[in-house]
């Protein structure tokens, strides 16, 4: 989940969210019967409605999903000008077919960046359905080192499972790219969400979910809002993520989970095992003192 970016680097780039139980599940009956609290939060249009409940997202944290929210919809506007400006340009039907096909692509890549913001709109009303609450911390701790006022080095973004409030904490810097940093770790929250990762309590080392493709997306999600942009190589050679399990592992592809995606009480033991929290059909599993 440790995030770095350069402060001069800006950079877009796509990426295409896929994700896991996108649904999320209300009515785990299994889970409920067996004494696991509940999870009930879904309004119809979770962006609108948002004062009206607690649930997903604390106040800071809509503080920085608007700012998102507020900065896709000015590239959206500036996209679809793009789009109706080449649009009227192919209806001409005057140009080269050089030319044409040049304009092609241009439309092309206009979509593409269009449906890669609605998937970012789509995992914010997720996020802001759930019942687990995701918050956002700004520390100036994570702010790049500085020489007489000027950034010369670099800041830094996290997630992590808050014990003690059980919230996820989003932390980014509170000066630099704080957009980037926020849109990379806000796609590991959605990873988590949709039990695509997990967070290990006490090092990354007991952290069963957390692989380089995890990284890889958050990096393409972040590089959109001027983030650093790291390759799938650049990952697998850098210093932390190298360590990382190359191959996307979640919990339907994760031996010991996704045998046992129904049974509570075993995802609760693989939880407590692991001394790690994931998040399964809409129930966060946390550690507690018993033994597999
Ligand atoms: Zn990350």
């Amino acid at each position: 989940m440790f995030k770095k970016i350069k402060i001069s680097v800006l950079v877009f780039l796509f990426s295409s969210g896929i994700s896991l139980f996108a649904n999320v599940n209300h009515n785990n009956s299994a889970c409920q019967t067996n004494g696991f609290s509940g999870h009930y939060s879904f309004d119809d249009n979770p962006l609108k409605n948002k004062s009206l409940t607690k649930k997903g997202f604390t106040d800071n944290a809509w503080k920085w999903v608007n700012k998102l929210i507020k900065t896709i919809n000015i590239q959206q506007g500036k996209n679809n000008t793009l789009l109706t400006l080449y649009k009227a340009q192919m209806e001409k039907n005057d140009l080269s077919h050089k030319k044409m096909k040049k304009i092609r692509n241009k439309i092309a890549d206009l979509l593409s960046r269009n449906i890669i913001f609605e998937q970012i709109k789509f995992e914010i009303s997720v996020l802001a359905a759930s019942d687990q609450i995701y918050n956002v911390i700004e520390d100036a701790l994570l702010n790049a080192t500085r020489i007489v006022g000027f950034a010369d080095g670099t800041a830094y973004g996290y997630t992590l499972f808050n014990v003690e409030t059980q919230m996820i904490d989003i932390k980014i810097p509170t000066l630099d790219n704080q957009l980037a940093l926020f849109a990379h770790e806000l796609k590991h929250a959605y990873q988590f969400e949709t039990g695509a990762v997990s967070f290990g309590i006490e090092n990354v080392k007991c952290n069963p979910l957390y692989d380089q493709n995890d990284e890889l997306e958050a990096y393409k999600r972040g590089a959109l809002f001027g983030g650093e942009k790291m390759s799938a190589k650049q990952i697998s050679q850098d210093n932390i993520y190298r360590k990382l399990p190359k191959e996307p592992l979640d919990a339907t592809n994760y031996l010991l989970m996704s045998k046992n995606l129904d049974d509570c009480h075993c995802l609760q033991k693989i939880s407590n095992k692991f001394n790690c929290v994931f998040r399964i059909n809409g129930f966060t599993f946390i550690p507690i003192d018993s033994k597999i």
